[in-house]
């Protein structure tokens, strides 16, 4: 039998109590509804996810020296669970996930030290300067150039659909640093600071009416060299790296919120009598057949990652299903709402603050941001299926 003073020796201090305690008890002290006005939304969004971050509750799968809980993959699942389950607000700017994982694989100390922590208490809000006018799914066509002057580059040009470029305190930026060679040579990952002189912002009319994107342009703009991520003219292949887990376990995030949606969905059509129309319930059963593929694909990602193999064709299968699935939803959706589903989100009277009709029209973004669905299509033409590139290249059929 153990002594009482061993017991008591054995029993956790407060902070090394199990994170899912933690987190239990984190959830329910923050529990509570989002406020209507996107303003007030976006400031209490921020203030949640700084109090996580101070609760040592941020980043279930970054590693504790930048700053996150360095959680087994089973238990980063359990995480995004929990989080989802809780209604927890999304971290407000979804795009810091992409350069961060960048940063810690490629960034010196000091770039580390000075972003990590702002980015996951979302005290620094980032947007993503990749796409150009000329420049999309092509994008190692970009021209946006950064030429050294001293300790400075100077960039000049413009990036378009630009998300969140108005909120934004940092781009990073694929720039232009040597004339365009084979494989994205000459491209380099460049940290701007938005409120440098140079900067302009021209907001963009998205399709529900908001300013979601915006076009940027660059004028002699100066930023420091210490600002370069990784070697120059070496910023292609580190955007195309670094994603690996975090990946993986966004697509789990998804799953369990596309669950919810879809099961909010049903209640809906229950609510409305729309489920007891027969095509509606044929719409509503392939939708429940999708969420279930959604969730084993992404099974099949993290299987990958379990395995040490880069999820890459898992992903883009996933992403494609997802974007279509995302579409189709919403379209559903409508179907039973009914008329009342013209009531957009700025209606008052809107049935639920309008959220299907504008999930619906931003719906149609999912097949076109970061990878048009045809250009997934060709990378699992590609990569999955082992056939010949449209560029007319052979390719490496990757296992997956
Ligand atoms: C809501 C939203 C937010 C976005 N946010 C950002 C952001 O924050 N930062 C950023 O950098 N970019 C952003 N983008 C831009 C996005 O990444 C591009 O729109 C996308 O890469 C496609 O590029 P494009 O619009 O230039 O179309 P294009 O590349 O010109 O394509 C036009 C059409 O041709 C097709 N096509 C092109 N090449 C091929 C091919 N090889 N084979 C078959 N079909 C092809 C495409 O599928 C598409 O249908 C955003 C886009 C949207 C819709």
């Amino acid at each position: 039998m153990p002594s009482a003073t061993v017991v008591d020796a054995g029993r956790p201090l407060p902070q090394e109590r199990h994170w899912k305690d933690r987190l239990s008890e984190f959830l329910d002290a923050h529990a509570g509804k989002p406020p209507r006005d996107k303003a007030e939304r976006l400031a209490w969004a921020r203030a949640f996810h700084a109090d996580l971050e101070e609760a040592g509750l941020a980043a279930p799968g970054w590693p504790a020296e930048a700053g996150g809980m360095e959680l087994e993959l089973a238990d980063q699942v359990a995480y995004h669970q929990q989080m989802t389950r809780a209604r927890a607000p999304k971290h407000p700017c979804g795009l810091s996930f992409i350069v961060a994982p960048t940063l810690i694989t490629h960034g010196t100390p000091e770039q580390k030290e000075r972003f990590l922590r702002p980015l996951l208490r979302a005290d620094e809000l980032w947007c993503q300067g990749f796409s150009e006018p000329g420049a999309g799914s092509d994008l190692t066509s970009l021209t946006t150039r950064a030429e050294r002057d001293g300790d400075h580059y100077v960039v000049n040009g413009q990036k378009l659909w630009t998300s969140m470029a108005h909120l934004a305190d940092w781009m990073f930026a694929l720039v232009r640093t040597a004339p365009a060679g084979p494989g994205g040579a000459g491209i380099s990952y460049l940290l701007i600071p938005m409120n440098a002189e140079g900067i302009t912002v021209r907001p963009l009319r998205d399709i529900a009416g908001g300013t979601h994107f915006a076009e940027v342009y660059f004028d002699d703009v100066r930023v420091p060299a210490e600002n370069l991520v990784g070697e120059e003219n070496d910023g292609w292949s580190i955007a195309r790296t670094s994603l690996g887990h975090e990946r993986a376990t966004a697509f789990l995030s998804d799953e369990f919120r596309y669950r919810r949606v879809v099961d909010e969905l049903f209640s809906l059509a229950v609510r409305t009598g729309a489920g007891t129309d027969p095509l509606v319930r044929q719409r509503l059963a392939r939708i429940e057949a999708s969420v279930r593929v959604l969730a084993s694909n992404s099974r099949r990602a993290l299987d990958a990652v379990l395995g040490g193999r880069d999820p890459g064709p898992a992903a883009s299968v996933n992403r494609l299903v997802k974007s279509e699935f995302d579409q189709y939803l919403h379209e559903v959706a409508l179907r039973v709402l009914g008329p009342d589903a013209v009531l957009g989100n700025r209606e008052p009277t809107a049935p639920e603050h309008g959220r299907w009709m504008y999930g619906y029209l931003m719906s149609r973004a999912s097949t076109i941001g970061a990878g048009t669905a045809e250009i997934q299509r060709n990378t699992i033409a590609e990569k999955v299926l082992g056939l010949s590139s449209h560029r007319g290249e052979s390719t490496g059929k990757e296992a997956g």
